[in-house]
């Protein structure tokens, strides 16, 4: 853990260890930290508030800069701690990284622009003067699937508005938190201002950020169902929450689409970190009329994909995290087909040569899924692609949006009209328009309903870590 800008150990000297989903291979050990560990390190954010918070948006910057710069220097080796631990290919590794850093360097130049503004009185002896200031102290806990952007997305932009930070990152994932911290260490960032607590059970640090009354603002990334309970807690403190949560994206591909760059789209979306995205499309829209067209192309896609180890130049489908996930998507296919859905292709685990020892699934495509299907509904979190065929492009909006989750959503389309009626009436909030990343630093990331509140990245993004203030001067 580093806790007031040193390495530590658990004030109780436990540890846990990390494993390699592709081969349950043994990686290292971390610290388990617990309430002490959680209350030290609140009590060296809280320390470290008031100078960091005066130093100026130009000195806080500095920081970041160097962070990033420090972060592409070791690109190749946080990639492959990422690779080992967290199991994505090496390439999608190293495009993680550069993602995580994008969001240093975007929210060190983001810190030089927190404008206030000044606001006309209908006084002659008044001025209106509005100030933004840092929240406070910051209580962050990250997921395992982005286990490096998902700290960068939360530490750069606190920092930059003059926030501290205590970070508790997911259990499977901690070397990987480790090697950005290393990071921050090496950019010299003053004692106290970043802080990481891992822990084998996160539970004591989660009831720590919301009991502690000098955390002002809780943000996470993670399921809904531990996203409520934090906005539960935070709610009965009044503390600022920001939440990245679940998602169950629809993928619509209309009647005038070009199936090949839409089915090219899907292949490589849906497979990214073998389906372990918040924003991996989940329900896909296919029209009669594309049917065929669509389904050849993607079938033929996905018998490419090769399966292995991600630290193998060539592997595309890569171990699920853990067993517990595998027997989601295991649960999920099988209950499709029960109910009459048809295997396109995959529809098992992979136990061959490289893969005996880890937590693989074929790549696999379901055509024919309904409403009443688990799949429908569930998300998946695994390499599953449920195809749904439809005839009517009015019952398109109700289908898409009759899910209680609202983060991605894609539409291909070669029609203008048809393009902005959906993007106008998905309720998500975001909608890749024949595109399938639509994210970036520099663009607001975040979901409605079950999928969260705030944004993170973007202008936006440094909003949730400022308060409002404003000053009425007479003079
Ligand atoms: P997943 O099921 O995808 O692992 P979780 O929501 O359980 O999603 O995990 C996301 C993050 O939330 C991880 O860092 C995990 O340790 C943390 N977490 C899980 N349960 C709790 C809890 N009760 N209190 C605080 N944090 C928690």
């Amino acid at each position: 853990m580093f806790i007031d800008g040193k390495w530590t150990n658990a004030h109780n000297q436990e540890t846990f260890a990390s494993y390699n989903p592709a081969n349950a291979e043994l990686l290292g050990e971390v610290p388990s930290g617990g309430k002490d560990d959680a209350l030290a390190a609140i009590d060296s954010a809280s320390k470290a508030f008031p100078s960091w918070s005066s130093l100026t948006a130009y000195q806080r910057s500095k920081f970041l800069i160097d962070a990033h710069r420090l972060m592409m220097e070791s690109q190749q080796e946080i990639a492959e701690i990422m690779t080992q631990e967290q199991g994505k290919p090496i390439r999608a590794a190293m495009n993680e990284v550069q993602y995580a850093a994008d969001f240093l360097i975007w929210f060190a130049e983001e810190a030089k622009r927190v404008y206030g503004r000044t606001i006309p009185s209908s006084r002659s002896d008044q001025r209106f003067l509005v100030l933004h200031q840092p929240v406070g102290v910051v209580g962050a806990i990250t997921p395992w699937n982005y286990p490096v952007s998902m700290i960068t997305r939360k530490v750069a932009p606190a920092l930059a508005a003059g926030c501290t930070i205590v970070v508790k990152p997911a259990e499977a994932t901690p070397l990987c938190a480790k090697a950005v911290f290393q990071i921050f260490e090496k950019a010299s960032f003053p004692p106290g201002v970043v802080n990481l607590v891992t822990a084998e059970n996160p539970k004591p640090i989660g009831e720590m950020f919301i009991n502690d009354a000098r955390i002002r603002k809780i943000t996470f990334t993670g399921s809904t169902k531990i996203g409520k309970m934090l906005a539960e807690g935070a709610g009965r403190g009044l503390k600022r929450i920001s939440l990245e949560l679940g998602g169950h994206a629809p993928f619509i591909v209309c009647a005038d689409a070009d199936p090949v760059h839409a089915a090219k789209g899907l292949s490589l979306v849906k497979f990214l970190n073998s389906g372990q995205a918040c924003i991996s499309p989940n329900r896909i829209y296919v029209h009669a009329q594309q049917e065929k067209a669509f389904l050849d192309e993607l079938k033929s896609r996905v018998s490419k994909l090769k399966a292995g180890p991600g630290l193998e130049q060539d592997s595309k489908i890569v171990p699920l995290i853990n067993q517990q996930a595998l027997e989601k998507v295991e649960t999920q296919v099988q209950d499709a087909l029960k109910k009459g859905a048809e295997l396109i292709s995959g529809g098992e685990r992979i136990r061959d040569d490289s893969c005996a020892d880890g937590f693989f699934y074929a790549p696999t495509i379901l055509s024919r899924v309904t409403p009443e299907m688990l799949i429908y509904r569930e998300e998946t979190f695994g390499p599953v692609a449920p195809v749904i065929i439809y005839q009517d492009e009015d019952d398109l909006l109700e289908m898409a949006n009759d899910t209680h989750y609202g983060l991605a959503s894609y539409v291909y389309t070669q029609n203008l009209k048809s393009a902005m009626r959906l993007f106008e009436g998905l309720d998500f909030g975001i909608v890749g328009i024949n595109d399938i990343n639509p994210t970036s630093a520099a663009a607001p990331f975040g979901g409605i309903k079950d999928s969260g509140i705030g944004r993170e990245g973007a202008l936006e993004g440094i909003y949730e870590y400022l308060e409002t203030k404003l000053g009425g001067f007479s003079i």
